[in-house]
């Protein structure tokens, strides 16, 4: 099959909008619309780094459009996955001459996410290691990134997640959270430049661009709430070519009627900006140190 463009060969098809692709134009689409969401933008981004296909494809390409990049990693202690991923992350940075910071979750609360799977097998209780780590991600990208004096913080989240993400808070009857990466005035400005690509194009478009990036599945990722609505979102894209594109513009229309600015406090032990007493990162710490000091300690699931 020729390219819609030119006469080269197509590498790819792309369903919801009929077009057949050679490399060179696959990288433009996908790089015009990836531009799109970073129109405009002035200073200093940081990339959210994993080492994953997603985020070095992200930190290719904003070293190609953005002046002035760092990475920012947090290692949440994975044996045999993060440590693997942080080593390619590190590499990516090395050869694009760029700054890359990493966090230690373990040396931040004193328990790395195997820590907590293990802490919680042993006291028998339902696994929440998503949840913990979603959660200090969030957390210590934005505080390195406010210490750094970044602008911008850059997250590569695709069009696949932010379907998924949008089915589940709706699934919540949590329409204010709303889609990733969450806004507020208190954090730095967080950016998706992928959120209307699919999955597979960030994948075809590490290949094409020859990028080196960690492919693995977290060990964590099989008992993630997140695979069922991965399946989901597969089912209906499948039948309905475009369904990601119309779950997530919805969403953001109905999020927005939602998403009210609340009251902006300063957490009680860490100082950093939360609408609560007591950050959730702080509130998920000393849950796992009453957890590991008290045989006693009653767990209430709700971290
Ligand atoms: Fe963290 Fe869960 Fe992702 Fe693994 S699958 S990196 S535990 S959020």
């Amino acid at each position: 099959m020729k390219c819609d463009k030119c006469n080269n060969k197509a590498i790819e098809h792309i369903r919801y909008s009929g077009a057949h692709l050679c490399a060179e134009h696959f990288t433009e689409f996908l790089e015009e619309r990836a531009k799109k969401e970073i129109r405009g933008i002035k200073g200093r981004a940081a990339v959210a780094l994993s080492g994953g296909k997603d985020s070095t494809a992200l930190l290719h390409f904003a070293c190609d459009k953005i002046e002035e990049v760092i990475a920012i990693t947090l290692n949440e202690g994975i044996k045999g996955y993060r440590d693997e991923s942080i080593k390619i992350a590190a590499d990516n940075c090395r050869a694009l001459g760029i700054e890359h910071v990493i966090v230690d979750l373990k040396k931040e609360i004193g328990f790395s996410i195997d820590d907590i799977f293990s802490l919680y097998e042993k006291r028998g209780i339902k696994h929440a290691e998503c949840s913990f780590c979603g959660v200090m991600r969030r957390y210590y990208i934005n505080k390195v990134a406010k210490g750094m004096d970044v602008d911008y913080l850059l997250f590569a989240h695709n069009l696949d997640d932010m379907a998924q993400t949008a089915l589940m808070n709706i699934t919540h009857n949590d329409l204010a959270r709303g889609l990733p990466p969450y806004s507020g005035r208190v954090f730095v400005k967080r950016i998706a430049p992928f959120k209307w690509i699919p999955e597979r194009e960030v994948a075809i478009y590490c290949f094409v661009k020859g990028i080196n990036c960690h492919i693995a599945e977290c060990p964590y990722a099989r008992v993630a709430e997140r695979n069922r609505y991965r399946s989901a979102v597969n089912i209906l894209e499948k039948g309905t070519p475009g369904a990601r594109h119309g779950i997530v513009k919805s969403y953001d229309r109905i999020s927005k009627l939602f998403c009210r600015e609340g009251e902006i406090k300063r957490c009680r032990e860490c100082g950093e900006p939360t609408s609560r007493e007591i950050c959730k990162r702080c509130e998920m710490a000393n849950t796992l140190h009453d957890l590991k000091n008290s045989p006693d300690f009653s767990f209430s699931e709700e971290v």
